[in-house]
């Protein structure tokens, strides 16, 4: 009997990530940019449960019912499973249920954990039984970071990010998250680095279309060495998250301050993911940042991609 059939439910866990890296290059005819990034799946979960059903139909928990997560077919996740049953000639439906942890407009990629959770969860319920080869092209065509949170691990990411690699990344990283309530949207992120390129004139002369992830970073990673991994993080999209929301260099500073070896901000924000040099280290940065206010998050990576729970 299948997985399935056994148990007409199938609960699948997705991480979020963090870029320990993102270089931005030109924007491209079609209005994307060229990206060059390293991301981390880190322990922050989301966690999907998929249960036979005629219809589509999907809840979500964990988040304010603020209308911020939507509940049609513009949630990532149900778009994944509507794609994993038009590819796979599926009749039928799911019963998707959402139990988000990762921020929601975070620059965690939670939105891309559901939908690659949402895939591995149809493929296995629906016996589709996809290769992993065709889940990555479904995944392609749902999100730039759809692909990354399948995979999980560290990786390095080219063209839109979903060109993907794995990098070699030895041992463990923590880090303590600094969310935010107010998440920031990434179009107006890349928007607001556009004006501020053009305001600059760094895009005078034409911007590289393809970039390289620097050696340092993947040095850093490779020998597992927090202190050279601290020197080498960047965000070519912080200067423009950090214009729409001056707070995240306070936090930045604070952390450090606090005891963390650096800070960045992730993806387009406005979580900052502060870099420790061991769990210890963490532990007492997040204490004495406690005492200060903040409520910032113990995570590591590198950790796994969309697995199947139980
Ligand atoms: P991006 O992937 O665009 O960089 P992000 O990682 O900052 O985004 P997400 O939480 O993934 O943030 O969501 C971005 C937006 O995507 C949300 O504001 C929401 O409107 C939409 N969205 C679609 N599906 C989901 C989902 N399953 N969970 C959260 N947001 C979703």
């Amino acid at each position: 009997m299948s997985l399935a059939a056994a148990t007409r439910s199938v609960h699948v866990r997705a991480p979020g990530k963090i870029n320990v890296y993102l270089g931005v290059g030109g924007r491209h005819d079609d209005g994307y940019h060229a990206l060059a990034t390293v991301f981390q799946a880190v322990s922050l979960y989301e966690d999907v449960i998929a249960r036979e059903a005629d219809d589509f139909s999907l809840t979500v928990s964990g988040v304010e019912d603020d209308g911020s997560v939507p509940l049609d077919d513009r949630n990532l996740a149900m778009r994944a499973a509507k794609l994993l049953a038009t590819a796979t000639e599926h009749r039928g439906g799911v019963a998707l249920e959402i139990r988000k942890s990762v921020p929601v407009a975070g620059g965690m990629g939670g939105g891309s954990a559901d939908a690659a959770a949402a895939l591995v969860a149809c493929d296995a319920l629906w016996g589709t039984g996809l290769s992993p080869a065709r889940l990555h092209d479904l995944a392609a065509r749902l999100g730039a970071d759809v692909p990354f949170a399948l995979h999980g691990g560290t990786a390095v990411g080219t063209g839109r990010g979903d060109q993907l690699n794995p990098a070699l990344a030895r041992g463990r990283f923590d880090w303590l998250l600094a969310t935010s309530a107010e998440g920031l949207s990434t179009p107006t992120v890349y928007g607001r680095l556009d004006e501020l390129r053009d305001e600059e004139g760094a895009l005078a002369d034409d911007p590289p279309l393809s970039l390289d992830v620097p050696i340092p970073v993947l040095h850093a990673l490779r020998t597992g060495d927090p202190w050279q991994l601290a020197d080498a993080i960047h965000n070519d999209l912080q200067a423009a998250a950090v214009d729409l929301r001056p707070d995240l260099a306070v936090t930045i500073e604070r952390g450090v301050a606090a005891g963390a070896l650096a800070g960045v901000v992730s993806g387009s924000g406005p979580t900052v993911a502060l870099l420790c040099a061991d769990p210890e280290t963490a532990q007492r940065v997040q204490n004495t940042l406690r005492d200060e206010g903040m409520d910032p998050l113990h995570v590591h990576g590198p950790v796994a991609g969309a697995r199947i729970i139980g």
